[in-house]
């Protein structure tokens, strides 16, 4: 029998494990990935740290999976053997729900979650939903394209639904894994693009990645900033620091949209500041596999690019803590040949 290593948790809290498993067979509706790479995400402590209800283990963490399709399924006729793909967060739909039959295919009630619900891409072999499961340009590297179906997708679909058009004012909040990549999408969107984050260190790279204006959050005063050009039309907030994100929320232009994207533990803002100029605050859940077909294509076609520190597969707990630690630029990929 053909094996494979994956790296497990065990349990919460557990310590990552390599183990050999048996090779699995895609069931019915099912592909089976050869696995390239897969990005590590801050998502994954829901995994190591236990913060999932009812999450099974041990599991195999991975939402940020390229690959090779090796094996398909009964019943599924949109995908096949050889062809280059990705997954991400969105671990399939059933189309048969409420929820999919109004088109809100992200809510499926089945809610299945990649490297959460089932094993996900920290291994050289994943079953993956064929729904969840995304086609891949030959231009990108699987490395490269990793992190682009978890930080690229969240930020490429959070701006091209925030109803900002080409031209308008446009801010990211954060100039960190999703930061760094929000910033590039929204220069090749043709927004006017502005990056904010603390301290003056961050300025040029900021700008290498697209923003035409820098505000430095620590020295100045992030919505007066905004506010001084125009208003934005859209704030991506992209930082899990409520306060910070709270203090940049100000500098909404009149039908102005904040989408949150950075899961803070609260936020405050001005109920009189959002009904007087038609502003609003919306969560922003990633995207389903067609979009991160989207986001694949558009990063290929502009050249959008992820930075990422690569480790092996053997090398799962420090990489996982080099995430962790918030040291990384900007995110951290394992390979597995
Ligand atoms: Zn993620
Ligand atoms: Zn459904």
């Amino acid at each position: 029998m053909k094996t494979m290593r994956v790296a497990q948790v065990p349990a919460a809290k557990g310590k990552f494990e390599i183990v050999e498993r048996s090779i699995p067979e895609p069931s019915h509706g099912t592909v089976r990935i050869k696995v390239a790479a897969c990005g590590i995400c801050h998502s994954d402590a829901l995994v190591k740290e236990g913060l999932w209800p009812g999450i099974q283990y041990p599991r195999v963490p991975g939402h940020e999976v390229t690959g090779t399709i090796d094996a398909v399924g009964a019943g599924v006729t949109r995908l096949k053997p050889g062809q280059r793909v990705g997954v991400g967060w969105n671990g399939g739909y059933c189309g048969q729900c409420d929820n999919c039959r109004r088109g809100n295919l992200f809510a499926c009630e089945t809610g299945q979650v990649t490297g959460i619900s089932f094993d996900g891409g920290y291994g050289e072999y994943m079953i993956a939903p064929a729904s969840a499961v995304a086609r891949f340009p030959d231009e990108l590297s699987p490395v490269d394209a990793a992190p682009l179906l978890c930080a690229g997708i969240t930020t490429f679909n959070a701006l091209r639904n925030s109803g900002a058009r080409p031209g308008d004012l446009v801010a990211v909040h954060g100039i960190g894994g999703l930061g760094h990549l929000g910033v590039q999408y929204a220069a090749k969107l043709g927004f006017k693009t502005v990056a904010i984050a603390r301290g003056e260190d961050k300025e040029p790279l900021a700008r290498q990645l697209g923003a035409a204006i820098y505000i430095d959050s620590q020295s100045q005063d992030p919505a007066a900033e905004l506010q001084k050009l125009g208003g934005a039309s859209a704030i991506i907030a992209t930082v899990t620091n409520g306060p910070a994100m709270g203090a940049v929320a100000g500098g909404l232009g009149i039908k102005g949209r904040m989408m949150v994207v950075g899961a803070a533990d609260s936020l405050q803002v001005s109920p009189l500041f959002l009904l007087l100029g038609n502003r609003s605050v919306t969560g922003w859940y990633s995207g389903v596999s067609i979009d991160s077909e989207d986001t694949l294509a558009f990063s290929a076609r502009t050249n959008v690019k992820s930075m990422n520190e690569a480790f092996p597969l053997e090398r799962v707990s420090e990489a996982y803590e080099r995430m962790a630690s918030g040291k990384a630029r900007f995110r951290v990929v394992l390979t597995m040949q």
